[in-house]
């Protein structure tokens, strides 16, 4: 089969043929129809240093995806050839405290498709069947491609109570333009959002935000007398990974706010902790999604009138994959899906 792979220590990825996996008893064996490309995918392209350190090569990459079930191994009555599926990109061990508890997206032991074990930039993928997560057919395939990041902005958003709430998002990324619409529709007051990209604030704003604020030109400080809030935002969800980002959510919570932290900060970012505690603040931090609760609560919003789809700006054959990683590179784009078939 055709997969997009990174093949040795070096930049880039590679369109090579490679065998399609083996189907094990536990298995669902999936005929991907559309992926989509994640800010990770970029960072292992560009072979950074936590790619270098983290993906062994060869590694088929890639982990957001629909496609429709060809195989399914013996042990597997759940699901059939020609479902449509879409799943859950970290397989958890099972065994851990939380996998016991039923909190699987804490598992201590999580490994991830397309970084740890072969991923769905590829004709076909292997995954186990409970990580398979069986679509809403009703739904079109670039919005169920985009389920893994659409469950990081969705897991992030109702972490907090945020109805008649106002809420600071930072980061106007692909995952803060979702969490942006996710806030809107679970009935959040303003949702304010932050970048230093005009195009993503653009984007943002048609995807709910009710005030864009560039911060190149604008201070975040100003916005709660403008809005009228009075004491502040009462929920932050910080989705840029920049210290900057996290320093104007410290200074312009109301006293009692919750902050969740989705974006990663470089390593030794300072944090202001007295504001934490003279202003009583709660900081939750987020990885992942719910599985399969936040899965549930996507797919129901989507049925109930959310709409993600101006988010998704591109869209490439695999062929021209490199075409796609150049707009993620760009700045210029919200999500990037290619098309493998149907
Ligand atoms: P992205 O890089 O596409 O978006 C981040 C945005 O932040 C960009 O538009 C950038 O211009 C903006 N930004 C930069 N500096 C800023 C500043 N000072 N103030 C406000 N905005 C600023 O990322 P994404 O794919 O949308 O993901 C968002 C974040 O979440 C990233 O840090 C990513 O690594 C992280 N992430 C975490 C998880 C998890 O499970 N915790 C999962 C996926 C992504
Ligand atoms: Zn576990």
């Amino acid at each position: 089969m055709k997969a997009l792979v990174k093949a040795r220590d070096e930049q880039g990825l590679r369109l090579d043929e490679v065998p399609i996996p083996v189907v094990e008893k536990n298995d669902v064996l999936i005929k991907i129809l559309r992926t989509a490309i994640c800010g990770t995918d970029l960072h292992i392209y560009n072979w950074d240093d936590w790619a270098r350190q983290t993906i062994p090569t060869p590694m088929v990459i890639g982990h957001e995806f629909v496609g429709r079930v060809v195989g399914v191994g013996d042990n597997v009555y759940e699901f059939k050839t020609g479902d449509l599926v879409s799943g859950e990109g970290h397989l958890i061990c099972g065994h851990c405290r939380n996998c016991l508890a039923g909190k699987r997206h804490l598992c201590k032991n999580t490994a991830g498709v397309g970084v740890n074990r072969p991923g769905c930039f590829a004709e076909y993928l292997c995954i186990p069947n409970s990580n398979v997560w069986a679509c809403d057919p009703s739904i079109a395939l670039d919005v169920l491609a985009c389920f893994d990041p659409f469950g990081n902005a969705v897991h992030t958003a109702l972490s907090f109570d945020i109805l008649g709430e106002d809420v600071l998002i930072t980061g106007a990324g692909p995952i803060g333009c979702m969490a942006a619409a996710v806030a809107r529709h679970a009935g959040a007051r303003h949702v304010v959002i932050t970048d230093v990209n005009s195009y993503r604030l653009e984007l943002a704003q048609k995807m709910g935000a009710t005030r864009t604020v560039n911060v190149a030109r604008e201070n975040v400080s100003d916005i709660p007398n403008e809005l009228q809030m009075k004491e502040g935002f009462d929920v932050a969800m910080e989705m840029s990974g920049n210290p900057a980002a996290l320093g104007s959510i410290m200074a312009n919570m109301r006293h009692g706010g919750n902050i969740a932290l989705l974006g990663i900060m470089p390593d030794n970012t300072m944090f202001d902790w007295n504001t934490v505690v003279f202003n009583g603040l709660t900081i939750r931090g987020i990885y992942g999604r719910k599985m399969y609760e936040t899965w549930y609560k996507m797919t129901s919003m989507i049925q109930t009138g959310l709409d993600i789809t101006p988010l998704i700006t591109h869209h490439f054959h695999y062929t021209d994959f490199q075409e796609g990683f150049a707009a993620m590179r760009s700045g210029e784009s919200g999500k990037v899906v290619l098309t493998w078939t149907e």
